[in-house]
């Protein structure tokens, strides 16, 4: 056997043991790689995650927080739609049962009650507080139009109606009452003599049409107002006797397209404004909206500011 033939053999049988060594080695390694394979996963998978997420940190450190975080997280995809729904949803007064035009203003002044059998007299609210109050009378003149103008503004008023007016259409009011304005009692057939009745005359003249605005709007009016504004006693005692709250009048009109100030030479805090269903509506509006923009005050429903139903 040539010696190279047997130097070739003893390296053959090297490489072969070589082989063999790494084959075991493999095999080793494959063995530690499987069977430490749990413990690796456990150390590996949280220190991942959690240690950038202060979430996950949070939730692996306590079963409490956990749960906690999954209640709070559970209910946020079904409630993200509706959140905003609180905040533009309009808020019902508890006082009134009705959506509120204060905007969270909580006002500084309480309607007197009833005393000596007596309302008492409003001709303007004692506040300080940056608002004003719209009421209008009568109800002559009927256009969808003049609706659309106190809409188109956000302008919620008190309608005192007097039965004549409205008699022939009471249905056309309705749209008022739905739109958020309050319809209150302004007697039966506008006699620009009223004091001068009887006491019973009076008490039917104010009761009766109480009854009527009960009938065919569903809500009883609190406020009063008589035809053309003097008052007495005799009709404080006689409003008192029909449910309603207080005679409300005015110390500034919107008339003629323009405003008539009793007092002073423009709105003030507290101010009711006496407008009318005429056809002068939109000049008699555009007067109010520019003396009430021009004397920063906001435009609050009087029924909402008394608290009244
Ligand atoms: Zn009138």
């Amino acid at each position: 056997m040539p010696r190279h033939l047997d130097y070739s053999r003893h390296q053959g049988r090297l490489i072969a043991l070589v082989i063999l060594v790494l084959a075991l080695a493999l095999v080793a390694t494959g063995v530690w790689w499987v069977t430490t394979m749990p413990s690796r996963q456990a150390s590996v998978t949280p220190a991942g995650p959690a240690s950038s997420d202060p979430a996950a940190l949070a939730t692996a450190a306590s079963g409490t927080a956990q749960s906690t975080s999954a209640k709070s997280a559970t209910p946020s995809p079904t409630s993200a739609p509706a959140s905003p729904m609180p905040t533009t949803a309009p808020t019902i007064n508890p006082a009134t049962g009705r959506v509120d035009t204060l905007d969270g203003l909580v006002p500084d002044y309480v309607l007197p009650p009833i005393e000596n059998g007596m309302v008492p007299v409003l001709t303007k609210v004692p506040t300080e507080q940056k608002v004003v109050f719209l009421t209008i009378d009568d109800g002559a003149v009927k256009r969808d139009s003049d609706l659309a103008l106190l809409e188109k503004n956000s302008i919620k008023a008190s309608l005192f109606l007097a039965n004549t007016f409205v008699a022939g259409d009471p249905q056309f009011y309705k749209k008022y009452t739905q739109a958020g304005h309050l319809i209150e009692n302004h007697t039966m057939s506008h006699n620009l003599a009223f004091i001068h009745l009887s006491y019973e005359q009076q008490k039917a003249e104010i009761c009766g049409m109480a009854d009527f605005a009960e009938q065919q709007y569903g809500r009883r009016p609190v406020f009063f107002r008589p035809p053309g504004g003097p008052y007495t006693n005799s009709v404080r005692q006689a409003v008192a006797e029909c449910g309603m709250k207080a005679v409300v009048d005015w110390e500034t009109k919107a008339n003629s397209g323009g405003m008539d100030y009793q007092v002073g030479a423009g709105l003030r805090p507290g101010d009711i404004v006496l407008m009318h269903f005429r056809p002068e509506f939109p000049a008699d509006l555009d007067a109010f909206l520019k003396a009430q923009k021009a004397a920063g005050l906001k435009v609050v429903l009087l029924e909402d500011y008394l608290a009244t139903k």
